[in-house]
Order: structure tokens, then C-alpha cells, then sequence
């Protein structure tokens, strides 16, 4: 019976529905007019689509169990280990840096604008380091193994990556004066976006989203982000607003010549838990280990993936550097095609 209990709560705590139920349950729907009525009723809205998801598979004979085994193993090992820890150094950033905040930021619609501008540079500075730090890179890659994509790779996160992550834009945000209760509504609106930009091929094929994708985020560039061709490695670090990298020069739109290639570029078994929750750990060690001298084992750890002692780096900023020299010309011409295949086969679909 306790069993059965806790797989309850367990689903109930996946799809987020007991604060809805609560609501229905009570008949009382004024707290919809509040914003915390606002996150009960948006929270469930991924899960269902996983669902969604997964039920449109099934129906175009897509569905392939081992796409999504290993995002639910790391789902479940991370519920039991990294339950508070992220929420934890949440509130303790806030309470260390708040006396130290550099603007009076007050609750208005314009000072959320800005709230929002600060959120997205300290989540770009986040995930740039976690690509370009090797320590780092260990805690992220998990996110990035799984070689199709669909929405359980949202919940595909080494279990200390949350707690980094939030660490940095925290701290960030709070130095910058944004008040804690406008960060936890941008960090909400973040998680709901950041989960739907995994959406798979399977429920929406096109993801570009029309001149939207002009100043957001779309899964589109997401899925680019989530790839291991050289031209499309390292780049689109942003997660609703795409200013920062067009600021840093990461930005790189789907290019239809370029088909994904999702994963990473070592040699992974993506069906293996070990491998995708520990295995960049276990060669960075190896790294450690054979390097030679204590400068070069502590470079191991702060130097991007790719680096090596002997001078034989192998960095994905110049295999894409690299690629762009030689396809460079080609890459400007098919770039601009794309755009008219893409309208010419839109004015054929259209009746
Ligand atoms: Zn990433
Ligand atoms: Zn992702």
C-alpha cells in the first residue's frame, strides 16, 4: 500500500497537478488571478507534452524506448540525490549578496525587462563555462548525450549541474539588484521555455517559429545547440532571448544543408547510464592522472574540453572555425537558399 502511495505522489510530483487539484478540489479559482496561480496551472504543461510526445511516436511508429531510457534513469536518480540541493544555493546566493545589490531595481514592467536581459547574460555565462571549462563540461555533457531529441532530454542533468548553474545566475542577478521574487518568476518563465525548446522532430518538425526566431530562443536553434556538427558545436548558449549571443558572435541558425547530428563528439555507449552520467568524469581523470607536473593537471581541469598538454589540442572552437573556413563561401550561398526553399515550400503547402 506504501508503495503504491509513494509511485502516487511520485506522478503527482512529476506532472506538478496537486496544486491544480488542490485548486479544482476547493472550487476557489481566485488564486488563478495571482502569479502563483498562474505557475500551478503552466507547471504541468511539459510533462503533458512529454506525454503528448511520446503518444505521437507511438502513433507515427517512432516510438523507440531507448531514446528515452536514459533521461528517465537520470530523472529518477536525481529526484532521490539532488532533491534540495539546487534550492539551497538559490537561497543561500540570495541571502550572501543582497546587502551588495549595485541598483535599487524595483517591481515594474521595465525593471523586468532589464531583470530579464541580466537572467539571460548570467544564463549565458553559465552554460559557456560549463562548454568551455572541463570540470564543468563533466556536470553538463549528460545533458547533451542522448543522440535524438524529444522533451525527457530536460530532464536529462548530471545531479549537481542545477546547483552550479544556479549558484552563478543567482549570484549574478542579485549583485545586479534584481529583487529575489522577480528572480524566481523569471527563473519559472525560464524552466517552462527551457523545457519546451526540447520539443522532438516528432512534435514539431519545423521549430524555426517565423520572425519570432528573430529575438528568441527557438527550439530550432536549440536543437543546433544540441549538436556535434563542426559548424553548429558550441554555439546558441542563450535560453529565451537570443541577445547574448549575438552579442559573443555564438549564434547559428538551422542551416537545411547541415542536417543534426545530435550527442557528443567522443565515443559514447548513449544507452548506458554509466557512460552518459559519468563518463566524462572517468577521461578526465585518466587526463589528470598521465598529465605531467601539477600545472598541467590543474590546466586539465580549467581548460576546455579538446585541450592537451602535449600542444595536440583538439577545441571545438577551432574544429568549427575550421569548418567555416573551408565550407565558409558555400555555407553564405546555401544559407541563403535555405531561406528560398524553405518559401518556396511553404507556397506549395499552402492550399
Ligand atoms: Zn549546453
Ligand atoms: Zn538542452
Amino acid at each position: 500500500m506504501e508503495i503504491l502511495e509513494i509511485l502516487r505522489d511520485e506522478i503527482a510530483g512529476f506532472f506538478s497537478i496537486s496544486g491544480l487539484v488542490e485548486i479544482i478540489r476547493s472550487g476557489d479559482y481566485s488564486s488563478l488571478r495571482s502569479w502563483k496561480g498562474i505557475q500551478t496551472v503552466l507547471s504541468p504543461l511539459i510533462p503533458f507534452i512529454v506525454i503528448i510526445e511520446i503518444l505521437l511516436a507511438f502513433a507515427h511508429k517512432k516510438f523507440n524506448r531507448s531514446e528515452y531510457k536514459i533521461p528517465f534513469f537520470i530523472y529518477v536518480f536525481n529526484r532521490v540525490i539532488g532533491k534540495f540541493i539546487s534550492l539551497c544555493v538559490v537561497a543561500y546566493c540570495v541571502g550572501l549578496f543582497s546587502p551588495y545589490a549595485l541598483l535599487p531595481v524595483s517591481l515594474t514592467w521595465y525593471w523586468f525587462i532589464y531583470g530579464y536581459i541580466v537572467w539571460e547574460f548570467a544564463h549565458f555565462i553559465y552554460h559557456y563555462l560549463a562548454h568551455k571549462v572541463r570540470l564543468f563540461w563533466c556536470l553538463h555533457s549528460s545533458h547533451h548525450a542522448p543522440e535524438q531529441m524529444n522533451l525527457s532530454v530536460t530532464y536529462a542533468h548530471f545531479f549537481l549541474e542545477g546547483p552550479y548553474a544556479d549558484f552563478i545566475r543567482t549570484s549574478i542577478c542579485i549583485l545586479a539588484g534584481v529583487p529575489p521574487v522577480m528572480l524566481f518568476a523569471i527563473m519559472f518563465i525560464d524552466g517552462t521555455w527551457g523545457g519546451f525548446i526540447h520539443v522532438g522532430e516528432n512534435f514539431m518538425k519545423n521549430a524555426r517559429l517565423g520572425f519570432l526566431g528573430k529575438f528568441i530562443l527557438t527550439p530550432s536553434h536549440h536543437r543546433v545547440h544540441h549538436a556535434r556538427n563542426p559548424l553548429y558545436m558550441d554555439t546558441n548558449f542563450c535560453n529565451l532571448l537570443n541577445v547574448w549571443d549575438r552579442v559573443f558572435k555564438t549564434y547559428q541558425p538551422e542551416r537545411d544543408h547541415v542536417p543534426i547530428q545530435y550527442g557528443i563528439t567522443r565515443n559514447i555507449n548513449a544507452g548506458n547510464f554509466f557512460d552518459v552520467y559519468f563518463g566524462e568524469f572517468y577521461y578526465l581523470i585518466k587526463d589528470v592522472v598521465r598529465a605531467p607536473g601539477i600545472k598541467n593537471k590543474f590546466l586539465y581541469l580549467i581548460m576546455p574540453p579538446g585541450w592537451d598538454h602535449t600542444g595536440n589540442h583538439k577545441l571545438a572552437k577551432d574544429i568549427r572555425q575550421q569548418y567555416i573556413k573551408e565550407h565558409g563561401q558555400k555555407s553564405l550561398i546555401d544559407s541563403l537558399l535555405d531561406g528560398d526553399r524553405r518559401k518556396s515550400a511553404e507556397a506549395h503547402a499552402s492550399p
